[in-house]
């Protein structure tokens, strides 16, 4: 099975709605559930997690944005886990969600191109990266 790491942001968990709909949407796509918590990243947790994207327009704001509040991370399990994720995540922007995959979750819940509600790992090499940043503990060889 293929693991990746999928994070609930701040302006979903922030909705108990929300973010109890994107946790139906994990089972209901059997998406497999191998680790989960709840957690607060520092201004630095989030400047490491995101440094590929420094100098980019939205560095700033989206550095600010994951550390204002609980982040809900999980590990998933899944033949396809990466992509079956992402494609349940629908597209960055979220006025693109709305028009091309209403259905999917930044389509249904995203605020904006930086609070759209999710994010998933979208490469072999960085779920492993993404699974050691916020699970430590868990380490797959
Ligand atoms: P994620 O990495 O969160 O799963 P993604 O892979 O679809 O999303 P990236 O290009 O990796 O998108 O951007 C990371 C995050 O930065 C986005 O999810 C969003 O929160 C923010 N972001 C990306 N592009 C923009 C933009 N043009 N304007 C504002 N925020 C943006
Ligand atoms: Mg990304």
């Amino acid at each position: 099975l293929q693991l990746t790491l999928a994070v609930i942001k701040p302006d979903a968990v922030a909705h108990p709605l929300i973010s109890e709909a994107v946790h139906e949407k994990i089972l209901s796509n059997r998406l497999l559930i191998i680790r989960s918590k709840i957690l607060n990243w520092t201004r630095s947790d989030s400047q490491n997690f995101y440094t590929e994207h420094s100098g980019r327009f939205f560095y700033q704001r989206l550095v600010e944005f994951m550390s204002s509040g609980p982040l809900r991370a999980y590990i998933l399990a899944h033949e396809d886990a990466i992509k079956l994720w992402r494609d349940l995540m629908g597209p960055t922007k979220v006025f693109r969600a709305r028009y091309t995959m209403p259905e999917s979750i930044r389509g249904l819940y995203g605020l904006t191109d930086t609070r759209n509600t999710t994010h998933g790992s979208d490469s072999v090499e960085s779920a492993k990266r993404e699974m050691a940043f916020f699970f430590p503990e868990f380490s797959v060889s």
